[in-house]
């Protein structure tokens, strides 16, 4: 059997249906996986039941099978790992390394930094000793005054120290509800990735989590982030924003469009041609050099 050493994935969160900026996602991390001849994989971000849109992962998932995506793996749904994400916060508890914070947003609003991160929480609980089984505390991951670095594959070297920009990090939040940041980091590394694909808005969070994956002992995936898409008034594509779901009409042109927006010099002759005949040339010229180093593309 052939090694398969690349492994991918696209991370959809199921609070909205898919609009074009997500497809672009998609698109970039599929390509780049099986240009790499390798594996990618769905993975669906369902553990904010407030957030969710009864419906959207079912749409999500017929809008990428509509666009003739293949995935290797049938979908893993975080919803299904809450023991782990539960299992990975009582080991760091145990450490000391995650303690209770007791503190609201109003407790904390006059004693606020901001920066690129975030909010600094100023560390009021850290030494407090608040029972952590106490459903209505928030659990904190404690940061080190230190630079955490990496090498971003389209943006370069990036850099933060988060204990000085955002303080200790909510690793789980009241009423037992796992943060983006603890499944993010737990799930990459169960399901192997070995490059995250994903917008230039998850940068500046990526050093949070490389620092979890240190402290619970994970492998590091590689990173490799692109510009995200906005609307006319500078704002990314998102259900707040009003963005519409992408049209399963015209498919070949929104995919083509995807791919200009990717930097992708695609040859005018294609844009006649069916989705397949469009993947197996974008697969096979895939160059991840051409991606905008942009923050964002306006959205034609
Ligand atoms: N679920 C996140 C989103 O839809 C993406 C997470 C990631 O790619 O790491 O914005």
């Amino acid at each position: 059997m052939k090694q398969q050493s690349y492994v991918g994935r696209f991370a959809p969160s199921p609070s909205g249906l898919l609009h074009y900026g997500s497809l672009v996602t998609a698109t970039a991390s599929y390509l780049q996986a099986k240009h790499n001849d390798g594996q990618w994989l769905l993975r669906i971000e369902d553990i904010d039941p407030p957030r969710e849109i009864s419906g959207a992962t079912d749409d999500i998932l017929f809008t990428l099978e509509r666009f003739e995506f293949e995935w290797d793996q049938a979908p893993l749904y975080q919803s299904t790992r809450l023991e782990q994400y539960r299992s990975v916060i009582n080991n760091l508890v145990r450490l000391d390394q995650v303690y209770a914070c007791s503190c609201s947003r109003k407790d904390l609003a006059n004693d606020i930094q901001k920066s690129e991160l975030g909010k600094r929480y100023p560390g009021t609980c850290a030494n407090k000793k608040l029972d952590t089984t106490d459903a209505s505390f928030n659990l904190r991951l404690r940061t080190e005054n230190k630079n955490i670095t990496f090498q971003d594959a389209t943006y370069g070297e990036i850099a933060h120290n988060l204990f000085k920009e955002i303080g200790d990090i909510i690793v789980y939040r009241k009423f037992d509800i796992p943060s983006y940041a603890l499944a993010v980091t737990v799930d990459d590394a169960y399901q192997g990735i070995t490059e995250v694909v994903r917008g230039f808005d998850l940068l500046a969070f990526t050093p949070v989590q490389i620092y979890l994956s240190q402290q619970i002992q994970l492998p590091i995936p590689r990173f490799l982030h692109i510009p995200i898409i906005v609307n006319e008034r500078g704002q990314k594509l998102s259900k707040q924003t009003g963005a519409a779901a992408v049209a399963i009409r015209n498919r070949s042109t929104v995919l083509i469009q995807a791919l200009n927006d990717l930097g992708q010099l695609v040859p005018k002759k294609l844009e006649s041609e069916p989705i397949k005949q469009i993947w197996s040339w974008a697969i096979k010229h895939w160059n991840v050099d051409n991606i905008p180093k942009t923050k964002q593309i306006y959205m034609s």
